[in-house]
């Protein structure tokens, strides 16, 4: 056998798998009932680096090693205690049609290359449409992440606006968007040419929602000033903080202006799911566009985003390129063909990672996950409110909280940094921080739905049991 031949063996494909699920239901296991002590197995990035180097010396060897270092040194999403940026620990299940999806590897541009995902990621988009209250001209798209979701979707929104995809401008174009929004939106707009005076960033309230009172103003200031604008942008729920923004008034507001509307509910878009919580994106039906990751709530590895157009012509407008090879007729609006409407040419079959979830769990999971983890957030403020060292930054509107140590006579901005970073250090817990107008707050997104009251008293008594410790010296 050549060594080509001995790399396709079925056989060692069969043994290594074997190896590498026992090696992940082994971490699943330890993980799951906190055998495992380490969230976060920090190491200084030079440190990491090093010892990187050094495995990477030793050249071809075994791969059960590579596997099982690489569980050890990663982030441990599983751990209930795991409770730091807003990514999932995904269904196990996923991670199985992952290994289907890699292996399979169908490339999705063109229908040929897309037979199974190219259907299901249909189905998916026709059932997230459902859910936001589109009706049958809806359709939509998978792409990879958030961000670049975004970006196409204010690409739709200049292409249903404007002629610039074809002829190019001068034209001074702007968009409307929180000051609390995700940077990617700002980075959007400026990636198409609007400069930093075309992203019209609009002041919060005490809630962090966008200041819908302001919007004329700011709407009436930036046309008086030359600036058309083309598109607002609600959040759903913002970043740091987690509030949804009112997008039934926003969306009046854009209807009045005729703005493009596209709902960044990357993150909270998931409640859509959920009877008890969908109020929090009421108005969502209006927007033109909609983002809603499914690696955030929704249980599913990353990247894969749905981008949600409520007028189905307008996911073919985004892109007009001619690609021959690829599909012989451009003009027509052909669903199956996914590269037409993508950034991506070649595309992850994300689908099928999804639709997994369906099959072996039903779509009821979404919402048991969706307000579990909603509960769970409303929970810990309970906890934070009853310490008297501790404060709240505001009422959590999801499963994002913001909380910080407060005893007297500290500087707490450095007080609760150093809480942090200890925290990083142990490894027992995984939080991140944030600075609202100016004020250090710890960060949690309740991310594990297997994270209980008894994990979050935990990290609280940590958090006391470090600032005592800073305090003291
Ligand atoms: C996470 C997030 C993004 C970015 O999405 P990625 O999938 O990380 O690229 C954009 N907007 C909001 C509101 C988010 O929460």
């Amino acid at each position: 056998m050549t060594n080509l031949q001995q790399a396709f063996s079925p056989d060692s494909f069969r043994q290594n798998a074997h190896t590498l699920v026992d090696l992940l239901a082994d971490y699943l296991e330890s993980a799951q009932n906190q055998t495992l002590e380490s969230v976060i197995p920090y190491q200084e990035p030079d440190d990491s680096l090093a010892y990187w180097q050094a495995d990477y010396e030793q050249g071809a060897g075994s791969i059960e090693g590579f596997f099982k270092k690489t569980i050890e040194k990663s982030m441990h999403l599983h751990h209930p205690r795991y409770m730091g940026h807003q990514v999932t620990p995904p269904l196990p299940i996923t991670a199985i049609a992952s290994m289907l999806s890699g292996l399979l590897n169908n490339g999705m541009a063109v229908y040929e290359m897309g037979l199974v995902s190219n259907p299901l990621e249909r189905i998916l988009s026709e059932l997230l449409a459902k859910k936001i209250g589109f009706n049958n001209n809806a359709s939509g798209i998978l792409t990879s992440g958030g961000t670049l979701a975004n970006l196409t979707a204010l690409l739709a929104a200049r292409a249903a606006k404007t002629d610039v995809w074809e002829d190019g401008t001068n034209e001074k174009l702007a968009v409307m968007v929180s000051e609390e929004a995700h940077y990617c939106i700002d980075r959007a707009a400026r990636i198409m040419g609007m400069g930093s005076e075309g992203i019209i960033k609009i002041p919060t309230n005490e809630k962090r929602q966008i200041r819908t009172d302001l919007l004329e103003k700011y709407y009436n200031k930036a046309t008086e000033k030359g600036f058309r604008v083309i598109c607002i942008v609600g959040s759903a729920c913002s970043t740091s903080t987690g509030s949804y923004d009112n997008l039934a008034e926003i969306g009046n507001f854009a209807q009045k202006h005729n703005l493009w509307f596209h709902a960044d509910g990357a993150h909270g878009g998931a409640v859509i799911f959920s009877e008890k919580y969908k109020h929090k994106v009421i108005g969502i039906e209006q927007a033109d566009s909609v983002v809603i990751d499914w690696h955030k709530m929704l249980m599913t590895p990353a990247l894969a985003t749905a981008l949600i157009f409520k007028r189905d012509e307008n996911s073919f407008q985004t892109f007009q390129q001619k690609a021959q090879y690829l599909w012989s007729n451009q003009e027509s609006k052909d669903w199956f063909n996914s590269g037409k409407r993508t950034f991506e040419c070649t595309k992850l079959m994300m689908s099928v990672k999804i639709y997994s979830i369906l099959k072996a769990h039903g779509e009821q999971i979404f919402s048991e996950n969706v307000e579990y983890l909603h509960d769970l957030a409303e929970k810990f403020a309970v906890l934070v409110k009853a310490r008297l060292n501790f404060e709240l930054a505001i009422e959590p509107e999801s499963n994002i909280v913001c909380f910080r140590l407060t005893p007297s006579d500290t500087n707490l901005n450095e007080l609760n940094s150093a809480i942090r970073k200890q925290l990083l250090q142990e490894g027992k817990f995984y939080i991140v921080q944030t600075t609202l107008k100016e004020n250090v707050y710890l960060r949690v997104s309740l991310m594990n739905p297997l994270t209980t009251e008894t994990d979050l008293n935990a990290l609280l008594d940590e958090i006391e049991r470090i600032g005592n410790q800073i305090f003291g010296e």
